[in-house]
């Protein structure tokens, strides 16, 4: 993309209304625009992250064995009564009633009708394991919508759902939920700790968080030093095997990690001192199983192969899409701007032309967007008649993590400046070197 082509509408001014960073540089990068109060508009750049969001969690969910469906947003009072959820879920749910007068609602979640889909469909024990998710706009009226995507009402969410035969088999899936969630976030380049959380009236430990530490973080936190040196990494964990995954969830949980809701200070005190750390946290997603809750509600049976008739054991996983944006960038920026993890950020690399107009510039930038677009890479290259400073400024705040600046004097000696957003580090090189050493970055990430 060529940014004279681009919009990309930057603000100069620091927009007074953002209390944390994640939600002001979302707004100075032009990257959503307030439309009322937790509702946004999503311009190119935040829509362009969004998805890439999107594809990471899609990816990670089909790796695990999960099947993509899209339920409407606007759904029918009808099927939440049957749950008793119509009444129970309170001001949050938006209301809406059609020309007919018949009660409606746009959906905070989706348990009813994927429990609806499922019961019309599913009648036998050998259709099951299934676990079917969506990625679809949610809306909660939240009594305080703040801090930009983060606390929106109207926000982007993956929700899945599984239905299993057996306690056991569904406790499996909640293993699976968490090992791809583990995998999904470090793709993302993001450290979210599992904690344990609070199951409300169903009880048992079978509710777990994810976490990014972060000062501005809405939850406090409590935790073991330890856990943050637990890594998921390129271990290839087979989905299938239950073993495995319930090695990764004990693994996970076998520091101390709790939100303010479920904290035992007695329990805490156990850990020697110097591990003790509390803190804040995000909340990027949070996984759940609730038995036969829903299944029995509604109806949702299947032949158990033995001549009866069984509710499903269901669970419900979700990640706040929309809400990772803000918390990415909590974790990691600095005061000039963003600076993307290289699994999302929006370009791969930024080409900064010095001197716009001059043939040789011009024609170096060309000839380095060329090479690295042939390499299925999207650079953004900076081709606006301004001065450096003003491209440098745009390009730090935008966070893309690599960016090639081309000048006549370098290439008098043959050679671009190759810098790193994160450590602010250059090194000069031939053109075609630079372009293979960010091949070289993005192979097996973009
Ligand atoms: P919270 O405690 O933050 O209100 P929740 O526990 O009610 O969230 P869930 O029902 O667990 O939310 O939804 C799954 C995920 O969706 C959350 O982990 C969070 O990342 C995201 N999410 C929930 N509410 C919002 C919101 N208002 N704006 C943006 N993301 C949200
Ligand atoms: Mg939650």
């Amino acid at each position: 993309m060529r940014l004279s082509r681009y919009f990309l509408p930057v603000l100069k001014e620091t927009p007074r209304e953002a209390q944390i960073v994640s939600h002001r540089y979302m707004l100075q990068a032009g990257m959503i625009k307030q439309a009322s109060a937790g509702i946004y508009s999503w311009l190119p750049l935040g829509f362009k992250v969004l998805r890439k969001i999107e594809n990471i969690v899609h990816q990670e969910q089909e790796r695990a064995g999960h099947i993509a469906i899209q339920m409407p947003t606007i759904q029918s009072a009808d099927l939440w009564r049957e749950s008793g959820r119509y009444d129970a879920y309170g001001e949050e749910m938006l209301r809406i009633k059609d020309r007919g007068g018949r009660e409606m609602l746009f959906t905070p979640t989706a348990e009813e009708l994927v429990t609806d889909i499922f019961r019309a469909h599913v009648t036998s024990y050998k259709d099951l394991p299934l676990t079917l998710y969506q990625i679809q706009w949610k809306f909660r009226d939240e009594v305080r919508p703040r801090f930009g995507v983060m606390r929106g009402r109207e926000f982007y969410m993956k929700d899945g759902y599984n239905f299993d035969l057996t306690k056991e088999d569904a406790l499996h899936a909640y293993n699976r939920h968490l090992v791809s969630y583990l995998r999904t976030y470090e793709r993302m380049g993001l450290q979210a700790i599992p904690m344990r959380a609070d199951s409300g009236p169903i009880g048992g430990d079978d509710t777990h968080e994810f976490l990014v530490l972060a000062e501005t973080g809405e939850s406090e936190v409590f935790y073991d030093s330890q856990i943050t040196d637990l890594k998921l990494g390129a271990r290839d964990i087979d989905y299938d095997d239950h073993a495995a995954c319930a090695a990764v969830l004990d693994e996970f949980t076998s520091r101390y990690a709790r939100t303010d809701e479920t904290h035992d200070e007695a329990l805490f005190n156990e850990i020697p001192e110097e591990r003790r750390r509390t803190a804040r946290g995000i909340e990027v997603g949070q996984i759940f199983y609730f038995g036969t809750k829903y299944s029995e509600a509604m109806g949702a049976l299947v032949d158990d192969g033995k001549g009866g008739k069984v509710p499903v054991h269901m669970g419900s996983h979700g990640i706040g899409v929309s809400r990772l944006l803000g918390a990415i960038i909590e974790a990691s920026h600095d005061d000039k701007g963003i600076i993307w993890p290289e699994g999302v950020t929006p370009f791969h690399c930024g080409i900064v032309n010095l001197k716009q107009g001059d043939a040789e510039a011009d024609a170096a930038c060309q000839s380095l967007y060329d090479s690295l677009t042939a390499l299925g890479l999207e650079p953004l290259y900076d081709d606006r008649d301004e001065r450096a400073g003003a491209k440098f400024g745009t390009m730090d705040m935008i966070g893309l993590p690599w960016r090639i600046t081309v000048g006549p004097r370098g290439l008098k000696n043959g050679v671009v400046e190759l810098t790193s957003r994160r450590t602010g580090e250059s090194e000069e090189l031939p053109p075609a070197d630079a372009v293979a050493k960010i091949a070289r970055i993005y192979q097996g990430i973009a």
